[in-house]
Order: C-alpha cells, then structure tokens, then sequence
C-alpha cells in the first residue's frame, strides 16, 4: 500500500523546526515529526498513521552527537542507533546502553533509525525505554514554550506514548556514566534475530563483600510500558549475591508484573515465564562483571 497525501516540510534548523511545528499544530494541522522512518514510513503505508503533514528532522545536524558531558552522557535525538552502537566513547562508559543498541532490529534498521525516534516511538517491545528506566534517563524536549528536561519515570505514558506535547521535539537523550564496578546485562526472546522481542529484560547490580548493594531491573514486551520489577529489586538488597537469592527473586519479579500482554506468539503466561528465566540469568551476567 502507499501512504495518504501530505505535505512534506524540511527544516534546515532546529528553531526552524520548533516554529513550524507550533504553527501547523495552532492551525489545527495533523502534524507527525519524521526522524529515520523506521516505524513511521511502514505506519504510513499501512494508513494506520495519515498525518496532513511530515516535518522530517533528517535536516538537523545539530542533532547529531554523542557527548560526554562529567558523569553524563548526551546524544543527541537524531544521532542514529548505528553511531551509538559503534561509539568507543558509549561503549567504555555505557555498557548497558551498549549492548542493547546491538539487540535493535537489523543493522539496516540502526543505520537509518535514530535514537530519539526509538525512544519518541515507545514501542513496549523495544529495548530502549527498559534500558531507560534502569539508567533513570533524562529527555529534553523544546517547544514552543522553551526546553524542558523529563525524566524517565515520567517520559513513559502508556503503549506508543510518552509524555512529550504535540507541539514537542525531543533533542537529546541522556544518562549517567555506569559506575565503576556496576554489573550490567540485558537479555531478549525474539521469534528470529533482529525482531521486537517477545519479552526481554535488562538491569544493573552493585555488590560489595559478597552482598548485593544495589539493584535495578526492569522488563520490556510484557506490559503497555517497560515496567521496573520492584519486587525482585527488593528480594534482592541487602542479600548475598547467590544462585538461591536470585531465583528466589526473578520468581517474585515475574509473579508481581501486571498480566502480560498475550498475541499469536506468545501468550500471556509464557511472557511472564520467559520474564522470571531472563531475569536470573541476566543475575548470573551482572555478576560475573561486576568487580
Ligand atoms: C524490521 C524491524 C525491526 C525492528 N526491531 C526493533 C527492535 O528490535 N527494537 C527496537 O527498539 N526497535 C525496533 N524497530 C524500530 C526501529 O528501531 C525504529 O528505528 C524506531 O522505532 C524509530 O526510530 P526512527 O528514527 O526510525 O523514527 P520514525 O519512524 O521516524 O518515528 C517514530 C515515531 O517517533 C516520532 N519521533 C521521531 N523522532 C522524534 C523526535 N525527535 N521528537 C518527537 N517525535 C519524534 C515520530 O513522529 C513517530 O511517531 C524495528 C523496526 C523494523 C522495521
């Protein structure tokens, strides 16, 4: 199928950007931002999307970096997944980051998709708002009301929804350097390499003297949103980081998340079993990396 009619806008600035978009939506204009059109060009040819409008961002240069801002890190929105996947500067500081970009779809889909448009997309079966969550990424959006910064917990909405305004642009996406000796690991179930995962999960863990100091998990394809496995993080502080401990808690994890979504390929049940098996093996990975 092709897409409906719309109106193409290229903007060559941010600002540029901003104005237009503020002015289309004040016009009552049904506007979409286009960034790699990894989802939003196939949802246009679906016509389950038919904007009267595109601004495509591709234009915007100055949305495009990768910087290292004391314990932060900054990308800006429109850097593409294949740049964050092959930066030395992530790969030494973020590892958590690191490794999910390579779980996005097919290196195709990373050379064209950007990483603000992954994380705008919210897509429950992506990777990035699980890795978000456990990071506690920052979001900066400009409108035309000036730049606010959201933070992960409130970025999130529901399915395919987040919290910026119609009238929004999101411009950078940021998170903390991991700490020196933090664990990490993200695991997925794909039906084949490359797919939105069926369930998957990602955390983080420090340890000192053998005990589990800290712990932040969270989980992605099982419910609206990434959700944060409360449960299992708190089975887990305080205790020793053992094999019994970290059963023990992917099984109060799994049990306490919302009823997972259900589809041909996975039913309901089977995403939380896959949830409480992802979650003690990621365990076991953050483990045997953290010092
Ligand atoms: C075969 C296939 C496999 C895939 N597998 C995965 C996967 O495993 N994991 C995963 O996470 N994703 C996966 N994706 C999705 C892919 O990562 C997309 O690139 C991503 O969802 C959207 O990024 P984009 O830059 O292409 O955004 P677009 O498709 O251009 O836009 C997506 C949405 O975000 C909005 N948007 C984009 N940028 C901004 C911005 N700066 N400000 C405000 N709104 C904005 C758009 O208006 C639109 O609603 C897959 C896609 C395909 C086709």
């Amino acid at each position: 199928m092709k897409s409906a009619a719309f109106n193409y806008h290229s903007p060559e600035t941010l600002a540029a950007a901003v104005t237009l978009l503020g002015t289309l939506e004040d016009e009552g204009v049904d506007v979409k931002i286009l960034a790699g059109g990894q989802s939003l060009i196939p949802m246009l040819a679906l016509r389950v999307a038919r904007p009267e409008a595109l601004i495509d961002l591709r234009g915007l240069k100055e949305l495009d970096y990768i910087r290292e801002d004391g314990h932060w890190l900054r990308i800006g929105a429109m850097t593409s997944k294949h740049a964050a996947g092959v930066s030395p500067l992530i790969e030494a500081k973020q590892r958590l980051f690191h490794d999910a970009t390579q779980l996005v779809g097919h290196r195709q889909i990373r050379n064209r998709g950007s990483v603000g448009g992954s994380f705008a997309h919210a897509d429950p079966a992506s990777e990035y708002p699980a890795v978000a969550q456990v990071l506690g990424m920052e979001f900066k959006a400009v409108g035309p009301e000036g730049e606010r910064v959201i933070a992960a917990d409130e970025f999130f909405v529901t399915y395919m929804t987040t919290s910026l305004e119609t009238n929004e642009i999101l411009t950078e996406v940021s998170m903390p350097v991991l700490p020196a000796g933090c664990g990490w690991a993200i695991r997925e179930e794909a039906r084949r390499n490359g797919d939105l995962a069926l369930a998957g999960v990602c955390l983080t863990l420090q340890k000192s003297a053998g005990n589990i100091t800290d712990v932040k998990i969270a989980a992605f394809g099982v419910n609206p949103t990434a959700v944060r496995l409360t449960a299992a993080e708190d089975a887990l502080k305080g205790q020793p980081a053992t094999a019994d401990n970290f059963a023990r808690a992917a099984a109060a994890g799994a049990a306490a998340l919302d009823e997972p979504m259900s589809c041909v390929h996975a039913s309901s049940e089977f995403r939380r079993a896959l949830v409480q098996t992802l979650t003690e093996r990621c365990l076991h990975d953050a483990l045997a990396r953290a010092a």
